[in-house]
């Protein structure tokens, strides 16, 4: 059975390698979920015999366009703009919007596939999609945000609607970016719906939505310490990123008892032996969301902390590391060296922020060891509650999506060890997440027909 695996596996991965040439973000996240899929694959002839992982893996569409602008000198510039609808399987695409300098279609196709598996651990109906642009927000006026983001959803409108893809944030689009892009749909669709989520309390968003990614890690990674009767409680916790993923985490983490003694941004990170208490946090959140500032103003703001420029915070002595910032920013040497300093536990709040080799040496050093798609679906889920709300256009308590939160966390982990303990007892959260996620959305293709 061993070597039928594994030349499933070469085949697939060859034929889609031929297909899709020099994506390698693509090709490393399909790796790792058809790995873990290969072997319920080959259980089961039907889901071979319609193609299932093949279309999977082909996006339903995928819509790329020119994104014209004018910078506040008065001079031309352009940018690429994408949106990959991957998988309508199970409802709506459903994915956020990247706005940095490297994104591209490979990029774009990795966060779109896994997008789909996490949205089905969701329990929600929503299916996947990805977007953005190569437009770096650093440094720009708000204004020169504002003229992008209104030219970017100039066209990206035709190809979105509460009923057929429902954009978010990411990495580059906040609150600021968000609210610019609304505008925009409402007034040339002339309509005030769901379009996008992550929208402002006042005008439609839900309570709680910025928090859910970082909270919901954190949950997640509650859960895995649970299954060795283990808490926050007292641990050191190492967090990577100061956006808006990191600074929920941070927040959450503390308050479970945790105490944070890193962050980071693509500069370096900031190691604060005190801990970042809620006071550091808030300066932080002023700092990054408010003034746009670096990281390392946080090192000069409070003595207790000492600045590394050019670093990742993986060196760091900890209990609990959470990845927060972006893909492969934690390689198999930085992953023996937590291992080495005593880590037990590493929860992804960013998508595939851990290398197949950091991967794998968490997993033969019985880590607890979570993937972003499962740890970090938090930030979505509340997206669809978000959704939600705005259909039966009522709003709900912070403390009603908060446990609404808490228990997709908690199902979603539920999930993971249902399919992902091994006979040996270890629970392969990678594995578990991929074939929960997969079962529901293979499931509809199947029921769905040929499309
Ligand atoms: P933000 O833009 O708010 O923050 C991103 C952070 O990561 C910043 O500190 C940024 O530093 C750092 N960063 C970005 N690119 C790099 C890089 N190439 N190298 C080093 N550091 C980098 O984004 P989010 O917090 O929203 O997203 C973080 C991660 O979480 C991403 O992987 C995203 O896909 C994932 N995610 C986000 C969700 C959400 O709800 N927002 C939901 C689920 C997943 P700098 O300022 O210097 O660029």
């Amino acid at each position: 059975m061993e070597k039928q695996v594994q030349k499933y596996v070469d085949d697939f991965m060859a034929n889609l390698k031929a297909k899709n040439p020099g994506e390698k973000e693509f090709h490393q996240a399909v790796q790792e979920v058809v790995e873990s899929l290969a072997p319920y694959i080959l259980e089961n002839p039907q889901l071979q015999k319609m193609k299932i992982m093949e279309r999977m893996t082909e996006p339903e569409r995928v819509v790329m366009f020119r994104v014209p602008w004018l910078n506040d000198k008065g001079e031309v510039e352009i940018n690429k703009g994408y949106r990959v609808q991957m998988n309508s399987a199970i409802g709506p695409y459903k994915g956020g919007i990247r706005f940095h300098a490297s994104v591209n279609l490979s990029i774009l196709k990795f966060l779109a596939f896994e997008q789909v598996f996490k949205n089905s651990l969701t329990t929600l109906p929503m299916g996947g999609g990805k977007g953005g642009s190569d437009f770096n927000p650093k440094g720009k006026s708000d204004n020169e945000v504002m003229r992008f983001c209104q030219s970017f959803m100039t066209e990206l409108q035709r190809h979105i609607g509460q009923d057929t893809d429902v954009p978010a944030g990411d990495i580059g689009v906040g609150g600021r970016e968000i609210g610019f892009m609304f505008g925009q749909y409402k007034r040339l669709r002339n309509e005030f719906t769901g379009t996008l989520t992550g929208k402002g309390l006042g005008w439609g968003g839900s309570p709680l939505r910025p928090e859910a990614t970082g909270y919901g890690t954190c949950y997640f990674a509650q859960e895995m310490l649970a299954t060795r009767g283990d808490s926050f409680k007292g641990k050191t916790v190492v967090i990577s990123g100061a956006g808006n993923v990191a600074q929920y985490a941070v927040e959450k983490a503390t308050q479970l008892g945790g105490k944070v003694v890193t962050m980071s941004d693509s500069n370096g990170y900031i190691y604060d032996p005190d801990g970042i208490d809620a006071d550091k946090l808030a300066y932080v959140m002023e700092l990054k969301n408010v003034f746009r500032g670096r990281i390392k103003e946080y090192a000069e703001k409070y003595p207790s902390a000492q600045y590394f420029e050019g670093q990742r915070p993986w060196g760091v002595k900890c209990d609990i590391a959470m990845p927060c910032a972006t893909q492969n920013e934690l390689n198999g040497e930085e992953a023996a060296m937590l291992v080495k300093n005593g880590c037990i536990c590493v929860a992804e709040g960013a998508n595939m922020p851990s290398t197949p080799e950091a991967i794998e040496i968490f997993q033969k050093n019985g880590l607890l060891y979570s993937p972003g798609k499962a740890s970090n679906a938090g930030g979505v889920a509340t997206s669809g509650l978000e959704m939600t709300q705005n259909s039966i256009r009522l709003k709900w308590t912070p403390e009603e999506v908060d446990a609404k939160l808490h228990s997709i966390m908690k199902d979603i982990h539920a999930a993971c060890v249902k399919y992902g303990t091994e006979p040996n007892g270890y629970i392969n959260y990678v594995k578990g997440a991929n074939i929960a996620g997969f079962i529901k959305v293979a499931n509809a293709m199947l029921a769905q027909g040929l499309v």
